[in-house]
């Protein structure tokens, strides 16, 4: 399917959600090297918001977009990792121009918005998903790497229960395309800041507990950000230690992005289904971690949430 529409289009965007995670970088970029190296004659490029530092190593991390050319007509967008037309960000105007368009993800909030869709929600990660569709034995190097990273990300490395016997075969297959996997998983997932670190640790100190231990919850004002020197993309992974913590089903991290918005990022475990959660305010993700945006103090969000988490504790 994908090699097919491939084949039509003379001209390639690949776009992603708004501040894109290793899933939506790691199949943005291999998918569009995996077209270099195969469709010599295509013009393709990349769309996202700003790459962060630790996946710069990626092949053609520097030549991203991130701006639209005006009045550039594509004739295939693909859109990657991203249920919605909004979450496409600035990106968005090249998928509704475009002459064709291509969905590819594993979000159960997808509706299938794009003409032709792949939406596999119990897939690990897009980035398994862009490994299905190409030609396996057209995979270089460069492209291994890319999607290696995407699964590892979305995966946790190899730990959530979205890790399938087909998702350890893809890395393995992908391993023996010449991956380092010990380095990217070092470099990528594990090695923090210094700063990051420090930020981290203020957030278990500051956490509190409710809902008899089942619930842990913990923010970050734009003020404290300020003071240890770090931005929203150095939060990544704050979320999943609280919810680390032994007893607990639900973790609630909010990091204020404006004075009292909060971004509010849940985790669970086995039982409450956290994407019902961020649908009912606006958000959306995966059963075990979603997201969405709310207005208020943190408590308000803490609130607010608990009403809901209860309905699915008390199932
Ligand atoms: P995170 O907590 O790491 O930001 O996001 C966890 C998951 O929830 C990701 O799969 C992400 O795509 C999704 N998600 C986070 N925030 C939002 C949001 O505001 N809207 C939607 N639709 N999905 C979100
Ligand atoms: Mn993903």
């Amino acid at each position: 399917m994908l090699n097919r529409l491939l084949e039509l289009a003379d001209t390639i965007a690949i776009g992603g959600h708004v501040r894109p995670d290793g899933d939506c970088i790691g199949s943005g970029l291999g998918l569009r090297q995996y077209i270099k190296d195969n469709y010599k004659d295509k013009e393709v490029e990349v769309y996202l918001e700003e790459i962060p530092e630790k996946y710069r190593f990626l092949e053609g991390t520097e030549t991203v977009r991130h701006e639209i050319p005006e009045g550039k007509i594509y004739d295939l967008f693909i859109c990657l990792d991203c249920a919605d037309l909004e979450r496409l960000g600035f990106s968005a105007p090249l998928f509704e121009n475009a002459k064709n368009t291509l969905c590819i993800d594993h979000h159960v909030s997808n509706p299938g918005f794009a003409k032709e869709n792949h939406i596999v929600p119990d897939a690990s990660s897009t980035s398994e998903l862009v490994y299905e569709l190409i030609n396996r034995e057209c995979v270089s190097k460069e492209v291994a790497e890319a999607l290696y990273t995407g699964i590892l990300h979305d995966t946790g490395v190899f730990q959530y229960s979205c890790t399938a016997p087909s998702t350890l075969r893809a890395a393995a297959e992908l391993l023996e395309a010449g991956v380092d996997a010990p380095k990217i998983i070092r470099d990528t997932f594990y090695e923090k800041t210094y700063a990051q670190h420090q930020v981290l640790g203020r957030a278990l100190l500051e956490s509190i507990l409710f809902l008899d231990g089942r619930c842990i919850a913990s923010y970050i004002r734009e003020r404290e950000m300020r003071f240890f020197g770090v931005d929203r993309s150095d939060l990544d992974g704050i979320a999943s230690q609280l919810r680390n913590t032994k007893g607990v089903e639900v973790a609630i991290f909010m990091d204020e992005i404006r004075p009292n918005v909060y971004k509010v990022s849940l985790r669970s475990g086995d039982i409450v289904d956290v994407s019902v959660i961020a649908r009912y305010f606006g958000g959306g993700g995966h059963k075990k971690a979603a997201g969405f945006t709310l207005t208020g103090t943190p408590y308000d969000v803490i609130n607010n949430l608990s009403k809901q988490i209860e309905l699915q504790l008390e199932k």
